[in-house]
């Protein structure tokens, strides 16, 4: 299948004004984020900043890119000029650093909080318990924009563990969003869970093979 047909048909299933589809084209060489542009994907979504920024120079420069991945401190400087939203923030020193690139470009950084759902033992993610504060730090940040909650679902079969973990953020977000009404970003959904956590609240998911087909690491984060 074209790339054309695989984004005509995760649209299909995506009730477009609600939710925002980050095509994640990590791996994937510049020739395939040209087709997926071309069939109207204007948000990609990159896990290595030193991949991104390259791609980046390569394209068109409407394109918004997303980091969807773990984010190193130090390398927060080679994509605060230009990154529209970085989803992986789960610390306070991040936080910090991420305000401190921004001032230092003169812009504004949109990021999400990445909480911690998956009942499987995953590295990244902040505990949900912890969010609250973050937000609030965040929210002090002259050069942070809060937008939401990111979170990923256990890499299961069981879709009831999945969906159980999505709901759990979505009442997170509800509450932060009670907190602070400015927030209107809930990230969550790959390929093989988008439509769950589209029932869940989902208003942006992050799909990659689904459109750009198999990565060769076997493991869907890499
Ligand atoms: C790779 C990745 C995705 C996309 O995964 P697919 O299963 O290929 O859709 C989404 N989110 C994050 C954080 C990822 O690392």
């Amino acid at each position: 299948m074209s790339i054309d047909t695989c984004v005509q048909s995760v649209l299909a299933h995506i009730p477009s004004a609600d939710v925002c589809l980050v095509a994640v084209s990590k791996t994937k060489p510049v020739e395939m984020i040209q087709e997926a542009y071309d069939a109207g994907i204007r948000d990609f979504g990159e896990n290595k900043v030193q991949e991104m920024t390259e791609k980046h120079t390569q394209l068109p420069t409407d394109i918004h890119w997303h980091m969807i991945g773990h984010l190193q401190t130090n390398k927060v400087k080679y994509i605060a000029p230009y990154v529209h939203l970085i989803h992986s923030v789960d610390s306070l020193k991040l936080l910090k650093e991420i305000n401190k690139q921004a001032d230092k470009n003169q812009r504004i950084i949109q990021i999400l909080i990445q909480a911690k759902i998956a009942t499987e033992e995953t590295k990244y993610g902040c505990p949900p318990a912890d969010v609250p504060a973050l937000l609030e730090i965040a929210h002090q940040c002259e050069h942070i924009r809060v937008k939401g909650l990111m979170g990923m679902a256990s890499f299961v079969e069981d879709a009831e563990v999945v969906r159980a973990e999505f709901m759990t953020l979505k009442s997170l977000y509800d509450e932060c969003r009670n907190q602070y009404p400015s927030i209107d970003t809930l990230s969550m959904g790959m390929s093989g869970d988008y439509h769950t956590a589209i029932e869940c609240g989902s208003t942006m998911v992050r799909v990659g093979s689904a459109i750009f087909g198999k990565r060769t690491s076997s493991h869907s984060a890499v």
